[in-house]
């Protein structure tokens, strides 16, 4: 037996490690067992070499909990150490290493620590005591390594006949939470997952057919209880298999595998594979977005190696591609740094880049090959492209060609194809092609119907990006003006060169303004007369594009306009000078009778736009009904 020192300066490495990194306590899970996945590893390629004799099948990760001693076992049959190399790796470099860390990284944010492998030594934030026994594949005397949290310890010839190492952990009082299998099954589960040596965790019982063939009444091979080892992972998930070696149901398995508790398949797949000039692959998925966004926000895996190191992928990829599921596996993401370094690091952004490219290329490769199945999706995936398109002009440009408009008619035009189809009827004066568009089908539907009538088309924008995207359309697409359907009159949104001459003269609309005003509010509503066709309604509510985008935007939060969202309601009520009921309100000679056309018509405008309510909307059916009697 041999006495030992830690080599180290800081004497009080140990309260450190324990009190500064408790809020990621549980890392030491993630650290121990892959190290003991490590452990595997070195000995498959020794193996492979011929450098030892290693069975693949064989090589086993084994984890114990036994509440009454205390103590939680993780066992490995890797490679082992000698007592030198204890000595070495366990002793001084895992100690330096720590030294190091708990030097550097003291006074920063605890949020970075999580990404930081504290190694070995993260085993002393839950454990008063631990001990390594392990047996190198080269033979020799098994060693037993005993240290008590503090740095002196003990080094010993220790009883172990199989190849591989137990590091024990002597749980401590504040950490006796981990005792309870439960709770090492989470993390686990959180962690291990997907590392690639299996993991054991106790044992389950399964069914199996009985093995002498025992039948039951109905004949079939009767079935059996067997205990078995309860290997927790799956060491060789999708993403570190070839694409062509599977099928879209394997990619959809492992997707309910990622996320047991999503029960809608996703709408499409991507297999990143990529080794040159960085490493890194991941199978990423569409989910469908419709409605709610920021449920499916941030749930990409990032793994290093297998390794799960986190789900916050923010600063890692751009944002709009956190919308997407999935997982991402990179050795080359620096890990131990900060938030904030991370955006500047230039793999990161290459990898960024590439993801984004491939995103893309996906889409605009689903497009060309299946037209049908890409509309079919279109809905689902709207709002992610243009949420990529706003953010990113490498992506906008991608897309551009495959974005596509939902028109009134249930066809998916493309920007190219809808123009050509309305070039005709909705160029105006200034040979503007004019994009009507709506934010929702039902609910504008009188307007569309108006619309129809006179052979313009609409589209339909009514993702939270609309206002955004239009904005960002206007600017992209040559001689294209964007206004929704409610933005003004038919006439007035797509201004032709002919004016239709107006049956009322100036003194009339003067005389006629008051009146109207009168049965409005004022505030709210601003009268303006046009002389509009006869078939039009005789007055309309009408808000202006301009101020309707302002507000829109800036209740999702646009650059610059920061309050515009609670400014008041503001509309134009639109007369129209050529109606007959405007004629005949002007002749009326009865003052009650000509008020009260003017609430009736005031009410209707305001009515088909959803506009008149409570009070107002009770004393207009009461009025209506005396209209009738
Ligand atoms: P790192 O894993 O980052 O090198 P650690 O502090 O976790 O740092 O471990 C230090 C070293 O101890 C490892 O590099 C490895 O050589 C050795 N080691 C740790 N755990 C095991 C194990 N279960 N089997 C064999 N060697 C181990």
């Amino acid at each position: 037996m041999s006495a030992g020192k830690i080599n180290v300066q800081a004497e009080n490495i140990f309260p450190i490690i324990k009190k500064f990194l408790y809020s990621d306590q549980e890392i030491f899970l993630r650290e121990l067992v892959s190290n003991a996945v490590d452990a595997c590893q070195k000995l498959k390629t020794l193996g492979v070499l011929g450098e030892a004799e290693a069975d693949e099948n064989s090589l086993l990760v084994d984890l114990k909990v036994d509440k009454k001693k205390k103590t939680i076992t993780i066992s490995d049959n890797g490679i082992g150490m000698n007592a030198e190399e204890v000595e070495k790796y366990i002793a001084q470099i895992a100690f330096s290493g720590a030294e190091e860390f708990v030097q550097k990284y003291k006074d920063q944010a605890q949020g970075i620590i999580g990404h930081f492998g504290l190694g070995f030594y993260s085993a002393f934030m839950v454990a008063d005591k631990v001990e390594v026994i392990s047996l190198s594949h080269k033979g020799g005397d098994a060693a037993h390594w005993i240290c008590e949290g503090n740095p002196e310890y003990t080094l010993k010839k220790g009883k172990r006949d199989q190849r591989g190492t137990d590091i024990i952990l002597h749980i401590s009082d504040e950490a006796k939470d981990y005792l309870e299998e439960y709770k090492i099954r989470e993390l686990l589960n959180k962690y291990a997952k997907f590392l690639p040596v299996a993991i054991k965790f106790g044992t389950k019982e399964i069914e199996v057919d009985d093995p002498k063939g025992k039948k039951d009444k109905e004949g079939k091979v009767k079935q059996i209880k067997k205990t078995v080892d309860d290997i927790i992972n799956n060491p060789t998930p999708a993403w570190t298999k070839k694409p062509s070696d599977l099928k879209d149901e394997n990619y959809k398995s492992f997707y309910r595998e990622l996320y047991p508790m999503t029960f809608e398949d996703p709408l499409f797949h991507i297999h990143l594979n990529v080794d040159y000039p960085f490493n890194l692959t991941g199978v990423l998925y569409f989910p469908k977005l419709k409605g709610k966004i920021d449920m499916q926000r941030n749930k990409i895996q990032l793994y290093c190696n297998q390794v799960f190191v986190t789900d916050s992928v923010e600063g890692i990829v751009p944002e709009f591609l956190t919308l997407l599921h999935g997982v991402i596996d990179s050795p080359d993401i620096p890990l131990n740094v900060s938030r904030s370094y991370l955006q500047s690091d230039q793999n990161v952004k290459k990898i960024s880049a590439h993801i984004t490219k491939k995103v893309a290329s996906k889409l605009e490769e689903l497009f060309k090959k299946d037209r049908k199945a890409f509309e079919e999706k279109w809905d689902d995936i709207q709002v992610f492209i243009e949420y990529g398109m706003l953010t990113d002009e490498k992506f906008y440009d991608k897309c551009a060609s495959f974005y596509l408009f939902k028109a009134e008619d249930g066809k998916y035009y493309t920007s190219e194809e809808y123009k050509e189809k309305i070039k005709a009827s909705q160029t105006n004066k200034d040979g503007n092609i004019v994009f009507l568009y709506s934010n929702d089908f039902t609910l504008q539907h009188g307007l569309i119907d108006a619309a129809k009538k006179r052979d313009y088309s609409v589209v339909l924008f009514d993702t939270p990006t609309a206002s955004h995207f239009i904005g960002k359309l206007e600017q992209k697409l040559e001689k294209t003006k964007f206004t929704r359907i409610d933005g003004d009159t038919l006439d007035k949104l797509i201004e032709k060169e002919e004016a239709i001459p107006s049956k009322l003269s100036e003194d009339d609309k003067k005389t006629l303004q008051p009146i109207i005003e009168e049965v409005i509010d004022k505030e709210k509503f601003t009268v303006q007369f046009q002389s509009l066709s006869e078939k039009e309604r005789p007055a309309v509510v009408v808000m202006p594009e301009f101020m309707r985008r302002m507000k829109e935007m800036s209740a999702v939060g646009g650059g610059g306009m920061m309050g515009m969202g609670n400014m008041p309601e503001s509309y134009n009520l639109v007369v129209n000078e050529n109606h007959p009921i405007i004629g005949k309100m002007l002749s009326e000679k009865d003052t009650e009778k000509k008020n009260s056309i003017a609430k009736q018509v005031a009410d209707l405008a305001l009515l088909s736009q959803n506009l008149l309510q409570g009070e107002a909307l009770t004393s207009f059916i009461d009025r209506s009904l005396e209209l009738i009697d």
